[in-house]
């Protein structure tokens, strides 16, 4: 007799499927989880890939965001993520996603603040002078970041232009960054 791993609900005909869900639950997936796991099985594919920090750093937290449903899809009985990859529960990818996002988010404002303390410090700064400062640095601290610094400054810079922290004006022949006075502060 089958039970399903997820609702418990048993039956003499019932049937379960290869992760262990009844109909009802196998249709609830469908429903609610089927998108949402293919977009973390995107999402940590990008993580892995990409050599841009900002967009790492945004696809982890969309796939961390992706895993709590799929945890959430379960109980205490039924682990969606251990069913479907036999190899990880859910809890583990919680904690190296959390982490992995932790340490992104670490660099990301590091950069961030390298960047408003060169405004500070000049007035105003091009993006290669922000990008020769750090590569500069990672020179002398003798180990590389673990992204591309170039692309992901320009992301950082358009991220931070976007929330109206800096903008960006040309001055003779090449565009130079200013604080806004909101984050002058
Ligand atoms: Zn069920």
């Amino acid at each position: 007799m089958a039970k399903c791993k997820r609702c418990g609900k048993f039956g003499l005909f019932m049937s379960v499927n290869k992760i262990g869900l009844c109909p009802r639950c196998q249709n609830e997936y469908n429903v609610y989880i089927a998108r949402e796991a293919e977009i973390f099985g995107d999402s940590s594919k990008i993580v892995t890939e990409t050599d841009n920090l900002s967009t790492r750093l945004s696809r982890c937290d969309l796939a961390l965001q992706k895993l709590f449903m799929m945890k959430n899809f379960g109980n205490e009985d039924y682990d969606l993520f251990w069913e479907i990859t036999k190899s990880s529960r859910i809890d583990e990818m919680i904690d190296l996603y959390a982490g992995m996002a932790d340490d992104l988010r670490e660099m990301y404002s590091g950069i961030e603040s390298l960047i408003f303390d060169l405004i500070r410090e000049r007035g105003s700064v091009p993006k290669k002078l922000i990008v020769d400062t750090i590569q500069n640095a990672q020179q002398e601290a003798g180990r590389d970041l673990p992204f591309d610094v170039d692309k992901s400054v320009v992301s950082i810079l358009k991220d931070l232009e976007f929330d109206q922290k800096l903008r960006k004006e040309k001055i003779k022949n090449r565009y130079e960054y200013f604080l806004n006075d909101a984050a002058a502060g």
